[in-house]
């Protein structure tokens, strides 16, 4: 075990030791630079970050370039991405001067509209994000021990219920939540303090971004994710539990057996 530089949580490199669910935990709360570090300590290289370049997301992959983590950036491109988003993906790669991997579909946008007609966002969205983001990420993460998303505790009833480090039970391997207990303030103040690059939309009333076909703008004291799937009850893509029973805690997952099922 050693201890990181300039926390006081102790990192058990060797995740499945003993001690490790107990140091998993302790990162709850901690700096997200301090659990990236940690994450990259005892994953890499079969640990990955997968952005949609969200506000949340440019934070992750500030920290990441800026520390030179080893720890590979990668994005669901369905294909149906906002021209902003494309030319956001570009800049983070210059700026930082990583390569950030592009995960597709198998079908591109026009087969999967031959094969389930067109427009299927509109007609069945929970489709349609199965085949462009779900078994993508499902491929992308096969063959990894653990993947950090941006997610925050304060986006959705199913996010509300994260930990920091947790058991994906839906994908097979550990999930690392960097800035789970972050606001939307918390996150500005760091771009803007940081001059981090960011998605132009944002400040066109598109406070969430997804593929275009399926994100609009909200009004003033909307919901900020009222502007994904409006008009559904869909509010997420399916990429994170949307059930407690799919994520456990890591010191729960090491009781019923689950939290060194990804040793080295
Ligand atoms: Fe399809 Fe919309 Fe999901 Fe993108 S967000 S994969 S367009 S349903």
């Amino acid at each position: 075990m050693r201890r990181q530089e300039g926390g006081d949580v102790a990192v058990e490199a060797r995740p499945g030791s003993e001690a490790w669910p107990a140091a998993a935990q302790a990162l709850e709360g901690r700096p997200p630079a301090e659990v990236l570090a940690w994450a990259a300590e005892a994953f890499a290289p079969r640990v990955a970050f997968g952005t949609g370049f969200g506000a949340e997301g440019c934070v992750l992959i500030d920290i990441i370039g800026r520390h030179r983590l080893p720890i590979e950036v990668f994005t669901l491109d369905t294909g149906l991405l906002f021209p902003e988003t494309y030319a956001l993906w570009r800049r983070l790669e210059e700026r930082y001067g990583i390569s950030i991997r592009a995960v597709r579909p198998r079908l591109s946008v026009e087969e999967q509209g031959a094969a389930h007609g067109p427009r299927l966002w509109e007609r069945d969205p929970d489709t349609c994000c199965a085949v462009r983001k779900q078994a993508p990420l499902r491929a992308a993460l096969a063959g990894l021990d653990a993947w950090i998303t941006a997610i925050r505790r304060d986006q959705t009833r199913e996010r509300s219920q994260a930990r920091t480090v947790e058991r994906d039970l839906r994908f097979g391997l550990m999930k690392v939540n960097p800035i789970l207990g972050w606001t939307t303030e918390d996150v500005w103040a760091y771009l803007r303090q940081h001059d981090v690059p960011y998605n132009p939309l944002h400040d066109r009333g598109y406070p969430s971004i997804g593929c275009f076909p399926c994100t609009g703008p909200v009004r003033p004291g909307e919901d900020p994710r009222a502007g994904r799937w409006r008009g559904s009850r869909k509010t997420e893509c399916g990429l994170h539990a949307s059930h407690p029973a799919r994520a456990l805690p890591v010191f729960r997952a090491a009781e019923e057996g689950g939290g060194d099922a990804h040793p080295r």
